[in-house]
């Protein structure tokens, strides 16, 4: 707490007084039986779950069939176009694209505030070309991004569905979004842009649906990518030997790193994941590369890991050109950011939208034992001070990021959406 902004103290206070407001009473209710086992469902919203309950084939069915429309880094216009029109045929006449590809559809609801977002990313992190069909193996649904996050474009679109077929009225406006850029590469630009430009000041709610499970990530692990180049005019391995080599160089950097300390908590970790350079095997090649990336919990833990870092490669850079002293050839290293993803912003299980979660995975008979930190669309409201949380879509799923990923959505799958209903209910100001 001590961290936070006043204005987000502020948003906290404001909160607080929509709690007591007599229209937020259902979640009253639920926050006051913290201990039961099944907390309370609102009597509006049960004939809400049990249609979910129903229509879970349907909502299976999306999730396969927006997973079979591509969407590579950068390249999510299809999957953006394809998920707007299915918005627009559950009566969102107002589905729009934004300035950077974000798919923002908006529920009016009875006042402007609160604005409380539920969101997916509609990214993956397979490249253009890969073979996106859906395979049904037993029980299992096979394919990339099936769950992550096909998982979580289909929880929104279920209940945006179930909302307008009940006519469900909140206090607050619910903005169903697809993200672009949730993956590696695209470092949260859809969300940074939505929070930022689009929603500007005005967002007290942020929900992200990502991947399978009932989870609830409530911390950010912030994280610093960098690519690593040593560079120098290379030569012949036999002809021009002597001279520093910047592949070598890479070579003393990824040694030292892989010998740095990290603390186990708060949880810190680094990562080579990537190596480049050269040309042939009798050339000492011009760049000797390497992609680097590190994670933690802490703010401050990270900035002293990247330190650490940065020093590791400036001694490997300075341990190679002194190997050769008689060598007047250069030797240069240069780091190129690939991704810088705020840490920190501890968000409390105290606070409202934590219990809220907390509250409505024990209403569906899923109770969450922890809280868990990631890196996630919701870095970027929780840096802000913005309430924000990620949460599963149901089901289980296993294998994200590969080409294996499966999906299964078992006896419970439905359990999901109905989680979702219930959280966004809750914090848009559920009126009857
Ligand atoms: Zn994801």
């Amino acid at each position: 707490m001590s961290r936070r902004s006043s204005s987000s103290l502020l948003r906290v206070a404001v909160f607080a007084a929509l709690l007591a407001a007599p229209l937020a009473a259902p979640l009253a209710a639920l926050l006051a039986a913290p201990l039961a086992a099944q907390a309370p469902v609102p009597p509006a919203l049960v004939p809400v779950l049990q249609q979910l309950e129903r229509d879970n084939a349907w909502t299976v069915e999306q999730q396969v069939s927006i997973c079979e429309v591509p969407a590579p880094p950068f390249k999510e216009q299809a999957r953006a176009a394809e998920f707007k029109r299915r918005l627009e045929a559950l009566g969102f006449a107002g589905a729009r694209v934004d300035a950077v590809g974000n798919v923002i559809a908006e529920r009016p609801g009875a006042v402007a505030r609160p604005v409380t977002i539920l969101s997916a990313h509609l990214d993956t992190v397979f490249p253009e070309g890969t073979d996106v069909t859906v395979r049904k193996v037993g029980g299992e649904l096979h394919g990339p991004g099936i769950g992550d996050d096909c998982r979580g474009l289909a929880a929104l679109l279920a209940v945006a569905r179930v909302f307008e077929q009940h006519k469900v009225r909140t206090a607050g406006p619910i903005v169903f979004v697809g993200t672009v850029g949730e993956e590696g590469p695209g470092n949260l630009r859809g969300v940074r842009h939505l929070v930022t430009k689009e929603y500007a000041g005005r967002v007290d709610h942020f929900i992200s649906v990502d991947g399978a499970g009932i989870g609830i990530t409530s911390r950010a692990v912030g994280s610093h990518r960098y690519t690593v180049r040593f560079k120098g005019p290379g030569g012949h391995s036999y002809g021009a030997f002597g001279m520093p080599n910047p592949i070598h160089a890479a070579g003393r950097a990824i040694a030292k790193l892989a010998d740095l300390k990290v603390p186990a908590s708060p949880r810190t970790t680094f990562n080579v994941g990537v190596v480049g350079g050269g040309t042939s095997v009798n050339s000492i090649a011009m760049e000797g590369s390497f992609e680097l990336d590190m994670r933690s919990e802490s703010a401050e833990a990270l900035q002293a890991l990247d330190q650490q870092a940065r020093a590791a490669i400036e001694a490997a850079l300075g341990e190679e050109r002194a190997r050769w002293p008689e060598s007047r050839k250069a030797l240069d290293v240069v780091m190129d950011t690939i991704g810088i993803r705020p840490a920190d912003a501890r968000q409390a299980d105290t606070m409202p939208i934590v219990r809220a979660a907390l509250a409505a995975a024990r209403a569906v008979g899923k109770p969450v034992a922890r809280t868990s930190a990631s890196s996630t669309d919701a870095n970027v409201p929780l840096a802000l001070g913005i309430p924000a949380i990620t949460v599963g879509g149901g089901g289980t799923g296993s294998g994200a990021h590969g080409s294996e990923e499966r999906y299964e959505d078992g006896p419970d799958g439905h359990k999901g959406p109905q989680f979702v209903a219930l959280l966004v209910a809750q914090l848009a100001g559920l009126r009857r």
